[in-house]
């Protein structure tokens, strides 16, 4: 049996994971799962899939939690430190699926135990890249895509040497406001923005994908990943989501990854590497969909495109700080202080301001949890000088 952990379980990656390893109870042993205000979801989930333990992020909530868990035979526990103690517990394979860089810490102690992390939670190679693959390469423990686009091109990769890679083409929805004329973004709403047209995904990433802040996360992931210099990254703009990613090679072919946009595909992918098992997708059927049409990204109408290049020249810490400027600007957005534009705005201010001895400090846990938090400050400085 397969011993495994969800990290963010009751989210919508943790659900499509859950989803899977229910089609086949009896070859996973669950170590424990995680999420943080959504008690009934975490213990029927729990109780259901018989976890050694389950977790809530929110520490206020460990009564409500032994409620829910009694007479089961789960053990509950609560807290940043009970999330880390999770990590601890020895896994074969982990779902990184918490979302924002509170999904850092648990990944890394999931590496450091030796465990395979199949990572969702983009934003922990956004901040610490080189950390993360070092402690991988340490503990021997591997570290697997489940991003669509990266899985994508993890699998385009197979068999591939990385040195005939000419460039990489991750694509992009265009999200909610593909269409829209640019002078009706500032006034877009919360709702217009959590309105993903072809993704199901949480409020968080769907948002992103509106601004394209996610894409902007997704190709610093896909520097940090895959190890290519920034101008070998491409960004093209496919409505359909159907193609999720393609790989330029030296001697001219483009070798593309299509399939639904169904993230079961890739998270399946990274569970049963290296092997493929039939998974519940829908089979694509090219003749009836009839056309898949691309375009070149607008960099105006979408600046966190142009950031994502920035920070890929300033290197050094400037992904701790540009993802945790973004986080700040979200919650400023989500909480009605910000317009949907000024989340760039926002994000640019505090690249700009933010003392440089936070991004030129060497990258260790400690750095880039501080690096973390003045860029939350300075951003939420900037978000009150903005509404006031
Ligand atoms: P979600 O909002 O649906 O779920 C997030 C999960 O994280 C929940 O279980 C929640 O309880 C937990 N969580 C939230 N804040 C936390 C905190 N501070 N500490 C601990 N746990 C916390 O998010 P999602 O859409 O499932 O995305 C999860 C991750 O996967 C993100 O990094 C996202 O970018 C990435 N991802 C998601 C999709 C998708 O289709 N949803 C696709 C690609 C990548
Ligand atoms: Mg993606």
């Amino acid at each position: 049996m397969k011993k495994i952990s969800i990290f963010g379980a009751t989210g919508s990656i943790g659900q499509n994971t859950i989803d899977l390893i229910s089609r086949d109870p009896d070859a996973y042993d669950v170590v424990a799962l995680t999420g943080s205000s959504n008690i009934a979801q975490l213990a029927a989930d729990a109780r259901r899939l018989n976890a050694d333990v389950a977790v809530t992020a929110d520490e206020s909530r460990l009564d409500d939690l032994r409620d829910a868990l009694k007479g089961a035979q789960v053990e509950a526990a609560a807290g940043q430190r009970a999330l880390i103690d999770a990590a601890c517990r020895p896994a074969d394979w982990v779902m990184s699926a918490i979302v924002g860089a509170a999904g850092l810490q648990p990944g890394i102690c999931a590496l450091e135990q030796g465990a395979t992390l199949a990572l969702a939670n983009k934003e922990s190679l956004v901040c610490a890249g080189a950390l993360i693959l070092d402690t991988a390469a340490r503990h021997n423990a591997r570290l697997l895509p489940v991003d669509s686009e990266h899985s994508a091109v993890f699998q385009a990769l197979v068999g591939e040497d990385l040195k005939a890679v000419e460039r990489i083409v991750i694509t992009a929805s265009g999200g909610a406001f593909r269409d829209w004329p640019m002078d009706k973004l500032a006034n877009a709403t919360l709702a217009e923005a959590s309105n993903h047209p072809n993704w199901n995904m949480g409020q968080r990433i769907t948002i992103d994908s509106a601004s394209m802040f996610n894409k902007a996360l997704e190709v610093i992931e896909t520097r940090e990943y895959f190890g290519v210099s920034p101008d070998q990254i491409e960004v093209l703009v496919h409505p359909e989501s159907m193609i999720h990613a393609l790989v330029g090679f030296h001697d001219g072919a483009l070798m593309a990854h299509v399939g639904p946009p169904d993230m079961r595909h890739a998270i399946g992918y990274a569970l049963h590497w290296p092997q493929r098992r039939n998974l519940p997708v829908e089979r694509l059927d090219l003749a009836a969909i009839g056309a898949l049409t691309f375009r070149a990204p607008d960099e105006k109408r979408w600046p966190a495109l142009r950031l994502a290049r920035e920070v890929m020249a300033r290197r050094g810490l400037a992904g701790a700080v540009f993802n945790a400027a973004k986080e700040t600007a979200l919650s400023g957005f989500i909480d009605g202080h910000l317009r949907f534009t000024q989340m760039a705005e926002v994000v640019d201010a505090v690249l700009n301001q933010i003392d440089p001895s936070h991004i030129d400090a060497p990258m260790t846990l400690d750095t880039v949890m501080v690096a973390d938090h003045i860029a939350r400050q300075t951003a939420q400085t900037i978000i009150e000088q903005t509404a006031g």
